[in-house]
């Protein structure tokens, strides 16, 4: 595989990161993931301008336009072949001389970007079909979720929680209602409405999250953005989640308590049809 790092596409055994690099050292960076359809980027502009915005809160320097990260992200599905999969970007405050807790003069440190790709199948993969099942567990995580920092030690711990459940993933759950998923937003369809947590800085503002509901309304399907609880969770006649590498997947389970009658319900088939459609019409 051909990865990218600090200006060059080289073979992935011969990149190179600095052991004092501030994402090593202190999980001081930021990253996004886009999804391939087809050999195009998908929502790429979303993911863009979301970079922007988690590098603005943490006041750290953009290494590259957004021109030339599409070069990038380009140039990566042409020299990997890739045809339907993932393009992982990472960002951080690179690699100041010495370990310190202070942010190191922008002058002076260098940001390291890294990318990668990783083929994957989305449109057809397992969990689409069949469902997942989530476990609910504590949000332990910090406050600034809105930022897609690299920080991803909880939602590790999280998953393999879920997995030693028995599990597909965890809802993490704060005051009773639900955050979201270790790695994706998480929905309810209770009363004919879809259900989600509003924006703010206890999740993840997802991709995929603003531009489902988009395809929702435009569907006239009733949107409610606010929190749920899992009482209310375990009760409704559906439920999903959305992500970059998920898209739209059904969850058909909560905590051991089936939904429905355990399939996959409409509303999740639906969205995730219109969102893979018009996501490959609008991809590039
Ligand atoms: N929430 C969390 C915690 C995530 O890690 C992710 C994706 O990685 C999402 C939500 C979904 O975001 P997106 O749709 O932009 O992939």
């Amino acid at each position: 595989r051909t990865v990218y790092v600090n200006g060059a596409f080289v073979p992935e055994d011969e990149a190179k990161v600095s052991i004092f690099d501030r994402g090593f050292l202190f999980a001081d960076g930021v990253y996004e993931v886009t999804s391939v359809l087809d050999g195009k980027l998908v929502d790429f502009a979303g993911h863009m301008k979301r970079l922007e915005r988690s590098l603005t809160e943490l006041d750290m320097p953009s290494p590259a336009s957004t021109e030339e990260l599409l070069q990038i992200h380009r140039e990566l599905v042409t020299r990997n072949g890739l045809g339907e999969g993932l393009i992982y970007l990472q960002i951080t405050r690179g690699a100041p001389a010495d370990r310190d807790f202070v942010f190191p003069d922008p002058e002076e440190t260098a940001p390291t970007l890294v990318l990668f790709t990783q083929t994957k199948g989305i449109v057809d993969s397992p969990g689409a079909a069949t469902g997942i099942t989530v476990i609910t567990i504590d949000d332990l995580r910090w406050g600034r979720r809105d930022i897609k920092t690299v920080q991803l030690l909880y939602p590790s711990m999280g998953k393999m929680m879920a997995k030693a459940a028995g599990a597909g993933d965890a809802w993490m759950v704060e005051d009773g209602e639900v955050t979201e998923g270790t790695s994706n937003n998480a929905y309810i369809v209770t009363g004919g409405k879809i259900v989600t947590r509003h924006l703010g800085n206890e999740i993840l503002h997802g991709i995929t999250r603003a531009a489902v509901l988009r395809f929702a309304r435009e569907a006239q399907m009733e949107v409610d953005e606010r929190p749920f609880t899992v009482e209310e969770a375990k009760a409704a006649d559906e439920a999903f989640v959305t992500s970059a590498s998920a898209f739209v997947t059904p969850v058909v389970a909560i905590d051991g308590v089936s939904l429905g009658d355990g399939t996959p319900g409409p509303v999740a088939r639906r969205l995730r049809e219109i969102y893979v459609d018009e996501m490959k019409k609008a991809a590039v």
